[in-house]
């Protein structure tokens, strides 16, 4: 009677998992799937060409005994390869193999014995001689570790970078995958990770690369028929980095080569390092087995960076540039007035210098509102309730923990009821958030400082002059 297929084939997952790594049992074992036995032929559809030749060089002896042992003497293996096609890869086309032409003669495959005595076999991957070329490895000499401010928002992934940079391919983070927003730093950490690993070492072949350019080169190779090339390429590379890998989604082709020269560099304990402004369970269009192999090494998040990181990123960038003279206050202007992107607070910053050079102005806070609010026109700002209330704090000589503390006292209470009031007229927030933001206090209480602020104003002078001034140092001018 002959075996239920599955059954052998599990019989089989079994013992390759006792003889080759965990690592290699995912990446070569696990992705075969068994579709039928007859005849004492076992037939297997394997993803891809390079698949099946990889299982022929490195565990046909493997593959061997094991057949022997669970189908006997008589027992043969038969390969079917899932090709490469137009269309989509849910319904892969079977074909004859060796594929002695590319004429699709579907769903017979063709048996291939497994023999012993085949001789040396032929490795499709070294070209002699390919060792020796020299990889330019595209990487950016500024956007280095030492240039990388550290901070909460990007610890982890900071941290996993120098790890990585120290052993290449030896750590577990294999791949790293950064992920975070636009303007977060993904790509200069890609960059700083290549650059400390080519200075530690040195004979390392680094390469970065942004998903799009690979996946022009790749077009490119197969209009010109040099796809081999560029696979021979990527497979010499010792640590591969790949930016914005998200550029891959919906991209079948492209996801299928880069699953195979994963799986080479992975399985030969080559690093890879990816980014992407998703983290893995949200990327869309993408392959799900490409997906798991993400979540093989580490994925590390950068997240928006606190206030005390901005204004150090703001004061390298100055360093870099040579200002030296900035007033802190343009600095903590800025860091309060753009949150969320490191690039466009950047950018400001820049437009700020080449402003006052230009027109031979002095930089000052004027300049810097005025500026600011041309440069973040599009993204909806308003001032922050974290900057009245600082602007407020630094106006009555109080500290922020005090603002935010329940304390009674008089004049804590009043700079509180003041931050409220400004928070209100200039910020969409709501009356809850203001209270939440100003010592967890409810909207009732919000709302009952406005009021007391206003009947202040229309009373008292000296209290109505605090209020015109603070309001000259918090707005926006336009
Ligand atoms: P992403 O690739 O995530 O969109 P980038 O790596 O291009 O972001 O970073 C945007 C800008 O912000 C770059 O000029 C980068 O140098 C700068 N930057 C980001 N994070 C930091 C940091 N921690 N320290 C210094 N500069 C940073
Ligand atoms: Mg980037």
């Amino acid at each position: 009677m002959e075996k239920n297929f599955q059954q052998v084939w599990d019989n089989c997952l079994q013992i390759f998992k006792d003889n080759v790594t965990f690592q290699a049992f995912k990446t070569w074992f696990e992705p075969i799937k068994p579709i039928k036995l007859e005849n004492n032929v076992l037939t297997i559809q394997v993803p891809s060409q390079f698949f099946y030749e990889w299982l022929e060089e490195h565990y046909i002896m493997l593959l061997k005994k094991t057949i022997k042992k669970l189908l006997g003497d008589n027992g043969r293996l038969e390969y079917s390869i899932i090709m490469e096609n137009g269309s989509s890869s849910k319904s892969p086309a079977t074909i004859n193999f060796p594929a002695s032409n590319q004429n699709n003669t579907k769903n017979q495959p063709v048996s291939m014995p497994i023999d012993l005595n085949a001789g040396a076999i032929r490795n499709p991957f070294i070209i002699p001689g390919l060792k020796k070329v020299k990889v330019e490895s595209q990487l950016n000499a500024n956007s280095s570790f030492e240039n990388f401010i550290e901070g909460d928002s990007n610890r982890l992934a900071r941290s996993a970078g120098y790890a990585v940079a120290d052993k290449p391919g030896g750590t577990a983070f294999n791949p790293l995958l950064i992920y975070g927003g636009v303007g977060l730093g993904k790509t200069h950490l890609a960059h700083a990770i290549g650059l400390e690993i080519k200075e530690r070492h040195p004979n390392k072949t680094v390469l970065y690369v942004s998903a799009e350019k690979f996946t022009n080169q790749f077009t490119d190779s197969v209009r010109n028929n040099n796809h081999n090339d560029f696979m021979h390429f990527y497979q010499m590379i010792d640590v591969l980095i790949i930016d914005d890998i998200t550029f891959f989604a919906g991209k079948d082709k492209t996801q299928y080569v880069f699953f195979h020269i994963f799986n080479h560099l992975h399985q030969n304990g080559k690093q890879l390092i990816l980014t992407s402004d998703k983290a893995p369970v949200e990327m869309q269009g993408m392959e799900p087995r490409l997906l798991s192999r993400f979540k093989w090494g580490l994925a590390a998040d950068l997240q928006v960076p606190e206030l005390e990181t901005r204004i150090a990123i703001l004061k390298k960038k100055l360093y870099l540039a040579g200002v030296d003279d900035m007033p802190f206050d343009i600095i903590e202007y800025l860091a309060y007035s753009i949150t969320s992107n490191i690039r466009e607070l950047e950018g400001a910053l820049t437009s700020l210098l080449a402003q006052s050079t230009l027109n031979k102005k002095n930089i000052s806070l004027e300049l810097a509102k005025a500026m600011i609010d041309k440069f973040v026109k599009n993204t909806a700002r308003e001032v922050s309730i974290d900057y009245i209330q600082k602007v407020v704090c630094d106006y009555f000589n109080m500290p922020m923990e005090l603002l935010k503390s329940k304390t009674r006292k008089r004049e804590v209470v009043q700079a509180r009821q003041i931050s409220m009031y400004f928070a209100k007229s200039l910020t969409k927030s709501s009356l809850a958030t203001i209270g939440a933001h100003c010592g967890g206090k409810d909207h009732a209480t919000v709302l009952h400082a406005c009021r007391t602020v206003n009947n202040l104003i229309d009373t008292d002078k000296r209290f109505k002059s605090y209020i015109t001034e603070l309001e000259k140092k918090i707005a926006v001018s336009n």
